[in-house]
């Protein structure tokens, strides 16, 4: 590869990591996931995630996991806890141990006194109402405080008090002092750090005073020395506080760079709201397998792998935009397709009598576990008088068989990797369903040795009645029903899709699923591919269908 052709197939944060590396300007690769430990993960994160430590890899450098924590009452080691399973999940490393913005609230806590002391932040004892109202608006000076020109020993002083608690929640604010004509609404003295006194999920009590995100943020990616903290467009206003800070403080020089956010069709990614549909009831946990969380997908069947690629497809942008669904979904499907060994699952079973197959006769019959993987072997499968065959694979009037290769009255077909029967009639029930049809197979066609000669188009899948496993499997749909739900806010629960789970108790595996683990993945063949859920116990298996083999939204 040429050079050229080498940077063009770079994104745009690449070029800059080559750019700064070649010149000189870094020497060491340093990125950070940095989540606010206030919800699960969701497919968003993942992006940021496969972002940060796919640059580390990239580029033989280094990316923290650093909990952004200095919102005290929203965040708890639940989410912390979830996030680090959710990370090595996804199969990333991230040094000996995860670090916390609370780790460092002595040394935030000795930079803002430093600002203090360099007559660069005040307390300010206005209402946050009053604060509010001297920014005023962009287009128009700022409002100057009048507690602005506080003595560095008064402000001093009253930080301490703060610190100590002495003070109520709002009666005062540490705020830096930077420019209340700046254009830049961050830049009109934005406030540093405020009073809470709440019990922290670390620090307990210890603290009355928490940092502000923009404080905390950048002063956190310069103690652990990162060279690029990427972060979503939204945060592009707040590139010129964030180096007015890192320069007034005086400390390592970590460097801000925007990217766009994961957009998803028909999905939600906020953990606001996906806080909402857990609270409210609509999914049943941060891990129901409709989520769009990390360890939702895990639950629904999804791989690291599938995930990863997803994130790579997408790219970095520079400009929001909006994913379509459809290539996640094709991510696990062309994840799976190669791994996931095919198994007979009749969901909707309809039995099926080989009215010239004697009662007691069970032939083993050899069954290929995945055509894309010869190692996978094969497995046995017991074919007997009564099998079950999906509901769907008889007509009883069915269309020419020209257009139609599957079951029906004097029509032939194959039974998968069993012999070609041809149907001789069938029962019906008083309220007109179909009970049973009856067949009769051909002994020459016996599949691997059929001396038969015959041609049939149609193939159909089938378990042996006897031996079948009975299993209940969830079939999931999209959670919302509505393409785009960016624009979406507090309504966004108008949008749920009423049919995002059905199940379905009655469905029939062939007998090498009796043993299945949690966890374990498959594709039942033409339905789709699907995983054991957790909550499947040694006598009811439980199975979530992670995908289906084609996408049906398509119309
Ligand atoms: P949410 O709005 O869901 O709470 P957030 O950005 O507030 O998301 P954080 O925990 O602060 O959540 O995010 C951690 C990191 O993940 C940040 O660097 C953030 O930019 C990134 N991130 C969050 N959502 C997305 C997304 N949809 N696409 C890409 N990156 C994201
Ligand atoms: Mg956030």
């Amino acid at each position: 590869m040429s050079e050229n052709e080498n940077r063009e197939s770079l994104n745009f944060i690449e070029q800059m990591i080559e750019e700064d590396l070649k010149s000189g300007k870094r020497d060491f690769i340093q990125t950070r996931f940095p989540p606010e430990p206030n919800g699960y993960l969701h497919i968003g994160h993942a992006k940021s995630i496969v972002l940060n430590f796919g640059l580390a890899e990239k580029y033989n450098g280094k990316c923290n996991l650093r909990f952004d924590d200095t919102n005290p009452e929203k965040e708890s080691d639940e989410y912390v806890n979830a996030i680090i399973e959710d990370i090595k999940w996804l199969g990333y490393d991230f040094g000996e141990k995860a670090l916390f913005t609370s780790d460092y609230f002595d040394t935030l806590y000795a930079y803002a006194i430093k600002l203090i002391e360099n007559g660069k932040a005040y307390i300010d004892d206005q209402s946050a109402e009053e604060i509010s109202a001297g920014k005023t608006n962009p287009t128009i000076p700022g409002i100057k405080s009048p507690f602005r020109e506080r003595s560095v020993e008064e402000n001093l002083d009253l930080f301490e008090r703060m610190k100590n608690g002495e003070f109520d929640e709002g009666s005062r604010v540490l705020r830096a002092k930077v420019d209340m004509d700046s254009p830049n609404m961050h830049m009109r003295d934005p406030i540093i750090y405020r009073i809470k006194k709440a019990h922290h999920h670390r620090t307990g009590d210890k603290w009355s005073i928490y940092p502000n995100y923009d404080f905390a943020h950048g002063q956190s990616d310069s103690i652990e020395h990162v060279t690029y903290s990427l972060c979503t467009l939204e945060f592009r206003d707040h590139k010129p506080l964030y180096d007015w800070l890192i320069q007034e403080i005086d400390i390592f020089p970590s460097e801000q760079t925007e990217f766009a956010r994961l957009n998803l069709s028909y999905t939600i990614v906020s953990k606001r709201k996906l806080l909402r549909l857990v609270e409210e009831g609509h999914v049943n946990g941060w891990d129901d397998p409709r989520m769009p969380t990390i360890s939702g997908f895990r639950r629904r069947g999804y791989t690291p792998n599938s995930i990863k690629n997803f994130a790579h497809k997408v790219g970095v942008a520079r400009r929001d935009g909006i994913t379509d669904i459809a290539l996640l979904e094709h991510s696990i499907r062309e994840d799976l397709n190669k791994t996931a060994n095919r198994v007979f699952g009749i969901l909707d079973p309809l039995k099926l009598v080989i009215t010239n197959w004697p009662e007691e006769k069970t032939e083993m019959m050899q069954a290929v576990n995945n055509p894309e993987d010869e190692s996978a072997g094969k497995r046995e499968m017991p074919f007997t008088r009564e099998l079950y065959i999906e509901r769907a694979d008889f007509k009883e009037d069915p269309p020419s068989p020209r257009k139609w290769y599957r079951l029906g009255p004097d029509r032939e077909v194959r039974l998968k990797y069993g012999y070609i029967v041809k149907c001789t009639g069938f029962k019906k029930a008083e309220d007109g369903t179909i009970e049973e049809i009856y067949c009769e197979y051909d002994p020459e066609t016996r599949s691997g040795q059929d001396t038969s000669g015959k041609k049939v188009k149609g193939t159909l899948g089938w378990v042996s009645a006897n031996h079948a496993v009975n299993a209940e499997v969830r079939m999931y749909d999209r959670l919302f029903k509505t393409e785009n739900l960016n624009t979406i806010d507090d309504d966004f629960i108008n949008h749920l899709n009423p049919d995002s789970l059905q199940i379905n108790q009655k469905v029939l595996l062939e007998p090498s699923l009796k043993d299945a683990k949690a966890g374990d993945r498959f594709q039942f063949e033409r339905q789709g591919y699907f995983i054991v859920d957790q909550d499947s116990t040694e006598d009811h298996l439980i199975f979530n269908r992670t995908v289906t083999l084609r996408d049906n939204w398509k119309k």
